[in-house]
């Protein structure tokens, strides 16, 4: 029976991870599961899967768990350092899907018990991407792309030599406001962002696929971990979702992934590698998808593009800056306090303040100063918010 974790088991992610596991109980020893405030949902995958312990990172969620799994095998935990010791269990494979800067820590102790860590949570590679790497290296665990496009781009460079590779293509759906014109974003709301065209994903990954914070992201997590140089990505927008990404090589030839745009395969993928196993997704009928449609981003609408290349550019914490700066936008959007074109200007401008300090971006890179440097990026974004919203 192969051993495996699911960290954020009860979000989007973790939720088709949970059906693919529920597919093959007898093949799967669970050994945690970890949510945030659904209980309901954590004790009762918990109990389903057998799990040994579930875990809410919230620790005033633990009398709650407690009840929901009175009367289980299942132990219940809370707080972060319990989500850290679920992590740190030994498995065969853990899938990381907690949303945000978050999953780092978690994930960390996963590679570090030398699991193999099926990686959703982009956030810990942009982040942390030399450290997530080199922990997977030293401890013998392997990190396997859960993201669409990173796993398009693993499949595609299956068997290939990554020296002959000219450029990675990824691909953007343009989100929720791709055809809406660029004067109606001010006002845009939540709610209008969080309505994807094409996937059926977490709220804070559906409103950062509005801004192409989301594709931003995914940038530097190509960079990362494909160790390509940042002018060889490339992002195009493509309407229909099904080309995730390409891989266009030396000789000319561009490797396409086509698929329908359903989180399962990437998943699944993870979970049989390095075997192709049957899995539950839609084949695509071809005829009748007729056309698939490719058109450049466009710089204005989309900012956050710009700011990912100056951040893969720039190195060393940049990236751990960026993405604590846009969580924190992100909170405020939701919030109702900034507008939606507000995220941009204010990671734009804790990213300035950022560099103005001589050396805050160049400390080695450790969990403890990604960390630190996450605090500090998310306290600047509040200070950069305050002074916007007195001006
Ligand atoms: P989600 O919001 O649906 O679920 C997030 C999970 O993390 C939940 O289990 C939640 O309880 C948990 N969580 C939230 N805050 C936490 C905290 N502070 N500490 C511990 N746990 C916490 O998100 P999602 O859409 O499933 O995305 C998860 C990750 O996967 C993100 O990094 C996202 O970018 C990435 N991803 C998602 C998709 C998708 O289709 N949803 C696709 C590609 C990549
Ligand atoms: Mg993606």
């Amino acid at each position: 029976m192969r051993r495996i974790s699911i960290l954020g088991s009860t979000g989007s992610i973790g939720q088709n991870t949970v059906d693919l596991i529920a597919r093959d109980l007898d093949e799967f020893d669970v050994v945690a599961l970890t949510g945030g405030r659904n209980i309901a949902q954590l004790a009762h995958d918990a109990r389903h899967l057998r799990a040994h312990v579930a875990v809410t990172a919230y620790p005033e969620c633990l009398d709650d768990l407690r009840d929901a799994l009175a009367g289980s095998d299942v132990a219940a935990a809370a707080g972060p350092e319990a989500l850290v010791e679920a992590a740190a269990r030994p498995v065969d494979w853990v899938m990381s899907a907690i949303v945000g800067a978050a999953g780092l820590a978690p994930g960390i102790a996963a590679l570090k018990q030398g699991a193999t860590l099926a990686l959703a949570n982009k956030e810990s590679l942009v982040c942390a991407g030399t450290l997530v790497l080199d922990t997977a290296r030293a401890s013998g665990g392997r990190l396997l792309p859960v993201d669409s496009e990173h796993s398009a781009v693993f499949q595609a460079l299956i068997g290939e030599d990554i020296d002959a590779v000219e450029r990675v293509i990824i691909t953007a759906s343009g989100g929720a406001f791709r055809d809406w014109p660029l004067e109606a974003l001010k006002s845009a709301t939540p709610a209008e962002a969080s309505n994807h065209p094409n996937w059926d994903m977490g709220q804070r990954i559906t409103i950062d696929s509005a801004s192409m914070f989301n594709k931003a992201l995914e940038l530097i997590e190509t960079k990362e971990y494909f160790d390509v140089h940042p002018d060889q990505i490339e992002v195009i927008v493509h309407p229909e979702s099904l080309i995730h990404a390409m891989v266009g090589f030396r000789d000319g030839a561009l490797m396409a992934h086509v698929g329908p745009p359903d989180m399962r395969h990437a998943i699944g993928f993870a979970l049989n590698w390095p075997q192709r196993r049957d899995l539950p997704v839609a084949r695509l009928d071809l005829a009748q998808v007729g056309q698939l449609n490719f058109r450049a981003p466009d710089a204005a609408r989309y900012p956050a593009l710009r700011l990912a290349r100056a951040v893969m550019h720039r190195g060393g914490l940049a990236g751990a800056v960026f993405n604590g700066a846009k969580e924190r936008a992100l909170d405020a959007f939701i919030a109702g306090t900034i507008g939606f074109l507000d995220m941009a200007a204010v990671v734009e401008e804790v990213l300035t303040r950022f560099e103005a300090e001589p050396g805050l971006m160049d400390a080695e890179m450790t969990l403890e100063t990604v960390t630190k440097t996450d605090h500090l990026a998310r306290t600047w974004a509040d200070t950069v918010m305050a002074q916007q919203a007195g001006q």
